[in-house]
């Protein structure tokens, strides 16, 4: 099944989910159809033409203009279609007929929009989390059903390591809202969390206290050049969710290997 040829195609098709995604990011967040209209440019609200619609390709081919009135089109748009196309070839390497890899392809997909979008407005849209709690109860029960669990075999204790995990990320994150009377991290973040640590539990619990330790390493660093470049100041409120995206991806692809070599090293 990842065969080169898959890959590529994986990779084509990320490509164009991405380009589907740049419409979700800038209409969902003022609440209109992501369907129609078609795609036009916002400026000077030409539809934009089939051939103008190519993911990547048309960016870099009209310099990133629009071929109309020549407005800067933000490298954001073929950003997220490159690391759309990367998540979507990467997961066809990993094997698409292991559920897991599927429902986390689908989190990771969903987590590209979210972070663009509370980059962009410090939001992350309940529209676009909700779903997510019925993808990760599909996508582990159908991964006990066809796998048993992942690892262990043993589909209880990975449920209960999945409870863990949404319940330590729920516990963290629901405790600095808390605590930070809602002016640090968002309410999203919150409604959010639980779903990235249940799917990290599903591994071991380790493997989702190692995604917390990751995004929060990540925003340690992040905010801190932010700060000593003078693009931040300690009040600034900067965006959680695109640093739990970063944790989770962390953490599910490398997470079981860091916890096994940590656990081989100090017990
Ligand atoms: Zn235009």
């Amino acid at each position: 099944m990842n065969s080169p040829l898959f890959i590529v195609v994986a990779f084509m098709l990320g490509a164009a989910v991405g380009s589907f995604l740049n419409v979700v990011i800038s209409r969902v967040p003022e609440e209109l159809s992501v369907i129609s209209p078609s795609s036009r440019c916002p400026v000077c609200e030409r539809p934009i033409r089939r051939r103008d619609n190519i993911p990547i390709v048309s960016w870099l081919v009209l310099r990133g203009r629009c071929r109309t009135c020549r407005t800067r089109i933000p490298a954001s748009y073929p950003l997220v279609e490159l690391a759309t196309a990367v998540v979507w070839a990467a997961a066809a390497a990993w094997g698409l007929e292991n559920p897991y890899v599927v429902m986390s392809l689908v989190i990771a997909t969903a987590l590209i929009a979210l972070t663009v979008i509370d980059l962009r407005i410090h939001r992350l849209p309940r529209v676009l989390v909700t779903p997510l709690y019925v993808v990760v109860v599909i996508g582990l029960g159908i991964d006990a059903l066809v796998s048993g669990s992942t690892k262990t075999g043993d589909p209880s204790s990975a449920l209960i390591g999945a409870a863990i995990g949404a319940a330590l990320w729920a516990l963290v994150i629901g405790g600095l809202w808390w605590f930070s009377g809602g002016s640090g991290m968002g309410f999203g973040d919150v409604t959010l969390a639980p779903v990235l640590g249940a799917t990290l539990g599903w591994l071991s619990p380790l493997v989702a206290g190692f995604g917390l330790i990751a995004a929060f390493t990540a925003g340690a660093i992040i905010g801190g050049i932010l700060m000593l470049t003078g693009r931040a100041q300690r009040r600034s409120r900067i965006p959680f969710g695109p640093f739990l995206a970063v944790g989770w991806l962390a953490a599910v692809t490398v997470g079981p290997v860091v916890v096994d070599a940590y656990l081989a090293t100090f017990l």
